[in-house]
């Protein structure tokens, strides 16, 4: 197990242990990986050290720290690959809105200008047919 996530894991969490070679960075509460099933190239997940379920059980420390963890990451993401034009930073925050890993994870999600023909919307494509507005 590594040493970077907490001991405080439950079973068959799988963010619960992060192989160490998946570990692009890290700071006191959060690891950083790639999606391993990436939306578009560079998809990146900020994973909490404890496991809590959601955003909503954060500490406020621990909400400022991800919040400069991700910052960090959209200006490494952006000065390594030019063709990046714009970002979707996403939680799935519970079974019903989405979230399939219950361990608390930031998605930050490069996009670049044609990656799909109608971006219009973005995160209100949780629900397609309410995409428009
Ligand atoms: P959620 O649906 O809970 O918001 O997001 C879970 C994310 O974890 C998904 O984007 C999925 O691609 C990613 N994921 C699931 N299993 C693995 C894995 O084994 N390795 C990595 N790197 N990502 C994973």
């Amino acid at each position: 197990m590594s040493e970077l996530i907490n001991t405080a894991h439950k079973d068959n969490c799988i963010f619960c242990y992060i192989e160490p070679n998946w570990i692009i960075d890290e700071s006191d509460d959060f690891v950083v990986i790639r999606d391993g099933f990436p939306v578009t190239e560079g998809h990146t997940l900020f994973i909490s050290k404890h496991c809590v379920i959601d955003w909503f059980e954060l500490t406020v420390h621990e909400q400022s720290e991800l919040n400069q963890l991700i910052i960090s990451h959209k200006e490494k993401l952006t000065a390594s690959d030019p063709s990046i034009s714009g970002f979707n930073i996403g939680m799935n925050c519970g079974e019903s809105a989405g979230q399939t890993v219950m361990h608390f994870h930031a998605h930050l999600i490069p996009r670049r200008d044609g990656d799909t023909p109608s971006p219009r919307g973005g995160v209100r494509w949780v629900i397609p047919e309410r995409q428009k507005y």
